[in-house]
């Protein structure tokens, strides 16, 4: 059966501690309680080191979240890690976390940003990875308007996001930028993103001796996900600290939002990796934050968890999630970017977020997706995704826009 799982908060507190070797087990006191009660001062959090930054974190940390008082509970709650960037909801999720910051011991959160690099839709890429074309320049501008709208004085780890090639990874005038961002001591460490091309990357900052992070799309769903799970434990091997995103794998199985996917099981299921040291789900609502929660404490995952993961595949549905393998890209006539609009897709009829897809969506308009005129769809997507089917929704949600 495919379900919702929802654990109320009693049951999340009464959740016991089941120890999965090799982690570390602590006691968590919470130095924040401020609307929850004190729940969280018997809860026994599993906590991870992330690599040689000597940061101890939860197994469980945040991505984009919105909703101040979520924010605000997660981290009474035992979050400590928020994930991100100044590209989010046009800077206002930096702005809403400088708020929630105000009045917190600066030492009782971790905070990841990064800089909004331009984006070029007719690639797809960020122009940080196409042909070095951003100026670096960039990167040292960006991060004070990021400390400003964060209300801090320096960040725990800056990245540089999207980055889909090694070149790019061991590309020097960006470095030269982060090593001065460093010095300067506006982040203590820095770090590589990517969800294209995964494994390369990590490989690549893993052999590179510069970068201290590395955050990786990384899920139950993914074709590649063993040669992922290889390039981790290599980046893990050589100090870097390792953070999970993209564990939900696109929230639901179907764009009718009928079936969920297991969320706890496919955050068990990364966490099962000894080598990823936390992840960084969002929360749009409390109960899924709970249910997060709930396996800071928990990562044992059960037969019928393990079951569920793969129910989606057994129905034959293809699920959301765009792994951005980008098999597809040349086999369009017309040349659509279709990574990007699986992404795009991903965002409005999965997260349910759709000033997020509007954001990847950025310079295209509904007449600009030539499926419409096209007899026959000629692309076959690795996860099985009807692409045409897909765009043409898509077009409905660039019209509304
Ligand atoms: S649409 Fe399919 S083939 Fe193309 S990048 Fe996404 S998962 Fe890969
Ligand atoms: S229907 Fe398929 S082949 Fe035709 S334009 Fe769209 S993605 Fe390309």
């Amino acid at each position: 059966m495919i379900k919702t799982p929802r654990t109320s908060r009693r049951e999340f507190l009464k959740a016991g501690l089941a120890g999965i070797a090799g982690a570390s087990i602590l006691t968590k006191c919470s130095s924040n309680q401020t609307n929850q009660g004190n729940q969280s001062k018997d809860r026994k959090i599993v906590f991870r080191s992330l690599g040689r930054t000597g940061l101890r974190l939860p197994v469980v940390s945040m991505g984009s979240t919105y909703g101040i008082d979520l924010v605000r509970t997660a981290l009474d709650e035992g979050i400590v890690y928020i994930h991100t960037s100044s590209g989010y909801s046009e800077r206002n999720h930096e702005r809403l976390l400088g708020n929630v910051f105000r009045n917190r011991p600066r030492d009782s959160f971790v905070i990841g940003t990064s800089p909004d690099f331009p984006y070029d839709f007719g690639t797809g890429d960020r122009s940080s990875d196409l042909g070095f074309r951003a100026d670096p320049d960039l990167i040292v501008e960006s991060i004070e308007g990021s400390l400003k709208r964060l209300k801090l004085d320096y960040v725990d780890i800056y990245y540089l996001l999207s980055i889909g090639r090694a070149e790019t990874v061991s590309y020097e005038p960006y470095m030269r930028a982060y090593e001065q961002l460093k010095k300067s001591g506006k982040t203590r460490f820095v770090g590589i993103g990517t969800h294209s091309n995964e494994p390369e990357v990590i490989r690549a900052a893993a052999e590179s001796g510069f970068w201290d992070v590395v955050l990786t799309a990384y899920n139950f769903r993914q074709t590649h996900r063993e040669d992922v799970r290889e390039a981790v434990g290599k980046a893990a091997d050589a100090g870097l600290g390792v953070v999970a995103m993209k564990t939900q794998a696109g929230v639901y199985w179907d764009r009718t939002r009928l079936k969920m996917i297991n969320m706890k099981a496919a955050l068990k299921w990364v966490l099962q990796d000894e080598n990823v040291h936390t992840t960084i789900p969002a929360f749009s609502n409390y109960e899924e934050m709970w249910e997060d929660l709930s396996v800071m404490e928990d990562l044992k995952l059960t037969s019928e968890e393990r079951r569920d993961l793969k129910l989606g595949t057994g129905l034959g549905l293809a699920g959301l999630y765009c792994q951005q393998c980008r098999q597809c890209l040349t086999q369009c006539p017309a040349g659509l970017e279709i990574p990007g609009l699986m992404r795009a897709y991903m965002y409005a009829f999965g997260h349910k977020q759709p000033d997020k897809a509007l954001e990847t969506l950025r310079g295209w308009s509904s007449a600009g997706l030539a499926c419409r005129d096209c007899a026959a769809c000629t692309v076959r997507c690795a996860l099985g995704f009807d692409i045409r089917s897909r765009t043409l929704e898509l077009a409905g949600v660039l019209k509304n826009a």
